[in-house]
């Protein structure tokens, strides 16, 4: 069996041939031509059951991720969210009391965001819990991933790593889950912030060259960056922010490192700037209170560099990174 972007690559693909605005399925979602109007971005997430929340997580946050992991992807095409449609196929031993917390979760962040929910599909399953979310937003224009230019810098939103080691925690293989630092990190991995308000300004503000949410890991989702750019990016491990609650598990076991770079559900933003931008995106980072952090350049090539406080490269591969 092929891995998921061969499989999308070889079989899905050539259906989306004849849709420019599907951009050969290699963007975080498709555009839509407005008749005159801005065009409608459309992205679709299923999250299931054991896979991407553990079966025990609150219903309500459960709906709620399902929702914003589909606002991060019209975030990181920097649409607006308008609504979503919803597709719920329910395990068997799910309750009518579960569904009734999913609905109030949706609740809450219809309210949060701006959205409604459109329509959808409802059904039982004998496998795990599916839910599929589709959302759909407006943009003027957008962000795509394929516009970094070499002499661009690197930026990241928030802090990287922290649903990584909040996952580890709430799976308890990463020490005691009651203090304080580990509810902070398993809150992170719980409920995403999707970072719509960023997207929609460097999009609106012109500030951005491509962009991509940070789903799969800082290193292998600014690896898609790089190869619809056709660029390498070029980064500094001291500069990767790292929340005061990863910092202190690192120091505890350098592993977490790994994790926190590699592992995914972070949600973040991680975007490429021309350099004259950065007061720009400065300025951009203290109206929304939301630290953006240059971590990098772009750099003639074709992958990510990470490079250790002493300048060396580390690898990655599917287990983690080593030192050449
Ligand atoms: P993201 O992490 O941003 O949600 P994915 O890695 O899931 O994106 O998908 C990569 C691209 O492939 C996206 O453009 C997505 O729309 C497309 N894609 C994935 N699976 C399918 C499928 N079964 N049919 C059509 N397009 C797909
Ligand atoms: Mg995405």
């Amino acid at each position: 069996m092929l891995g998921e972007f061969e499989l999308i690559a070889r079989y899905f693909a050539p259906l989306a041939a004849d849709a420019p605005g599907a951009f050969g399925l290699t963007d975080d979602g498709a555009v839509l031509a407005g008749d005159g109007g801005p065009a409608r971005v459309i992205t679709l997430d299923t999250l299931l059951a054991g896979t991407h929340y553990l079966p025990q997580d609150p219903a309500d946050l459960v709906a709620r991720k399902a929702l914003r992991v589909n606002l991060s992807d019209l975030a990181a095409m920097g649409a607006r969210p308008e609504g979503y449609l919803l597709s719920l196929a329910l395990a068997p031993e799910v309750p009518e009391s579960w569904v009734d917390g999913f609905a109030r979760g949706l609740s809450a962040d219809q309210a949060h965001y701006g959205v409604a929910l459109l329509g959808g599909d409802t059904t039982r399953t004998s496998g795990p819990t599916a839910i599929s979310v589709t959302a759909i937003g407006t943009a003027d224009a957008v962000l795509r991933r394929s516009g970094a230019r070499v002499g661009d810098r690197v930026y990241v939103s928030g802090t990287i790593g922290d649903a990584a080691l909040g996952l580890a925690v709430a799976r308890g293989v990463a020490g005691d889950a009651g203090d304080p630092d580990s509810r902070a990190l398993a809150a992170r991995y719980r409920l995403p912030q999707p970072r719509v308000a960023l997207g929609a300004a460097l999009c609106e503000r012109g500030l951005a060259s491509a962009a991509i949410d940070i789903s799969d890991g800082l290193i292998a989702d600014l690896g898609h960056i790089c190869r619809q750019s056709g660029v390498a990016a070029d980064l500094a491990l001291p500069r990767i922010p790292l929340s005061t609650a990863v910092q202190r598990r690192v120091e505890m076991d350098a592993a977490h490192l790994r994790t926190a770079l590699t592992g995914g559900d972070d949600y973040e933003l991680v975007f490429t700037a021309p350099p004259e931008n950065a007061d720009a995106l400065a300025a951009l980072a203290r109206d929304l209170d939301l630290p953006l952090t240059g971590i990098g350049e772009v750099v003639p090539g074709g992958e990510v560099i990470l490079r250790d406080p002493e300048g060396r490269p580390m690898t990655f591969d599917h287990a983690g990174w080593t030192h050449f």
